[in-house]
């Protein structure tokens, strides 16, 4: 296969872009590149776990010029009217919006299937009816769910363990059947564990990398779920929405397709630990001595995960920018920043 012409120079021209679950960690990280870039981008969200401070971030960072080219439409994936509004008049879509969280899904499984799997179906109609020339979606390492096999390959996928990664598995075939059938062009990527600035560190259903990041500052126990040898390949933001990128704007195949988006690397969770102990040392804050708390497995949780990125790399030129450390670094910095923020505004 050709390799598409650089995300670069395809965004010399101005395009209208559909990001749902903008107002959430990911999706704001895709508006502000976007805007950056001279693009116009309509925003949906219904802001269940997304928030108006993350988009608040990002009009500061990118300035009234650029925010001048952004809209917001609010609305409920769940709504087939709602999803038809945000998608009317768009060209390329990029869809974020969904209940993330293993144990979400354990805990209300329903609540995930409608918002992820009828979510996605209502979203696909609209953006064929649109005339949307493309569909990108995310989808989730979760669906190599029981097979033992690293690194994780895309044409072998097991059972989910998960109602979430079923929703996830169920959006992966409705696009495929999308292009099939109606000739809309579906990229999924399915992102293995994503951190940055902007991720939500409170609530019970908080990635790790925000929550022992604030377990560590406000001097509260870390839990380890397991015995801290569970690996994820964790990665950092920038290179997701690079990745997204390159799925809109390359060309399109006769089939849909779907990526793993990683770093292609490993790390336990006790490596992580020591990650973020060394990384906020280097900002001055002294954690060294706190150990974790050892606690229990969580359902439905895969014990390891590694993505091979062969294929996005091949097919779309994709090449992780950001490493694991220098991820860390700018999420913590961003962390401390907000912090330092809030405190200063309290109530
Ligand atoms: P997030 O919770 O920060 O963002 C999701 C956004 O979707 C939120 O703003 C939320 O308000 C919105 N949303 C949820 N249900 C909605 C609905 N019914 N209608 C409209 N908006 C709705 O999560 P994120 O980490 O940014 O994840 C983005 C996408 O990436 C999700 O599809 C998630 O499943 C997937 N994903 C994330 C990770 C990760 O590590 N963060 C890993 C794999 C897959």
């Amino acid at each position: 296969m050709t390799h598409p012409t650089s995300a670069n120079e395809e965004l010399r021209a101005s395009r209208r872009w559909l990001v749902t679950g903008a107002a959430g960690f990911i999706g704001s990280h895709l508006v502000e590149e976007l805007l950056r870039r001279g693009q116009y981008v309509r925003a949906f969200d219904d802001f269940s776990t997304g928030s108006r401070e993350n988009l608040v971030d990002v009009a500061e960072r990118v300035g009234d010029a650029a925010w001048e080219r952004f809209e917001l439409c609010e609305g409920d994936l769940r709504s087939a009217d709602d999803c038809a509004l945000a998608a009317g008049g768009t060209e390329l879509v990029l869809h974020q919006a969904a209940l993330g969280s293993v144990p979400r899904s354990v805990a209300d499984p329903a609540a995930t299937h409608a918002s992820n799997v009828d979510g996605t179906l209502n979203l696909l109609v609209a953006a064929r009816d649109a005339g949307c020339e493309r569909f990108v979606y995310a989808s989730s390492s979760s669906v190599y769910g029981d097979d033992p096999e690293l690194p994780k390959v895309e044409g072998a996928i097991g059972r989910p363990l998960s109602p979430y990664a079923a929703s996830k598995r169920m959006a992966e075939l409705y696009a495929d059947v999308f292009q099939r059938t109606y000739d809309l062009a579906c990229v999924g990527l399915r992102y293995f564990n994503v951190f940055g600035p902007r991720q939500d560190p409170e609530g019970a259903y908080a990635a790790v990398i925000p929550r022992w990041a604030a377990e560590l500052l406000e001097g509260r126990d870390v839990l380890v779920h397991g015995d801290g040898e569970t690996s994820r390949d964790f990665c950092p933001v920038a290179n997701v929405v690079q990745a997204n990128l390159l799925a809109a704007l390359a060309p399109a195949t006769a089939d849909a397709r779907v990526y793993n988006v990683g770093l292609g690397g490993r790390t336990t969770l006790n490596e992580l630990f020591e990650l973020i102990r060394d990384s906020l040392a280097e900002f001055g804050v002294d954690v060294a001595a706190v150990e974790p708390r050892y606690g229990d497995f969580r359902p439905g949780d895969v014990r390891h995960s590694l993505a091979s990125i062969a294929a996005i790399r091949a097919e779309l030129g994709y090449e992780p920018e950001v490493d694991l450390r220098e991820g860390m670094r700018r999420t913590l910095e961003w962390f401390l920043a907000d912090r330092a923020r809030t405190d200063s505004f309290p109530g």
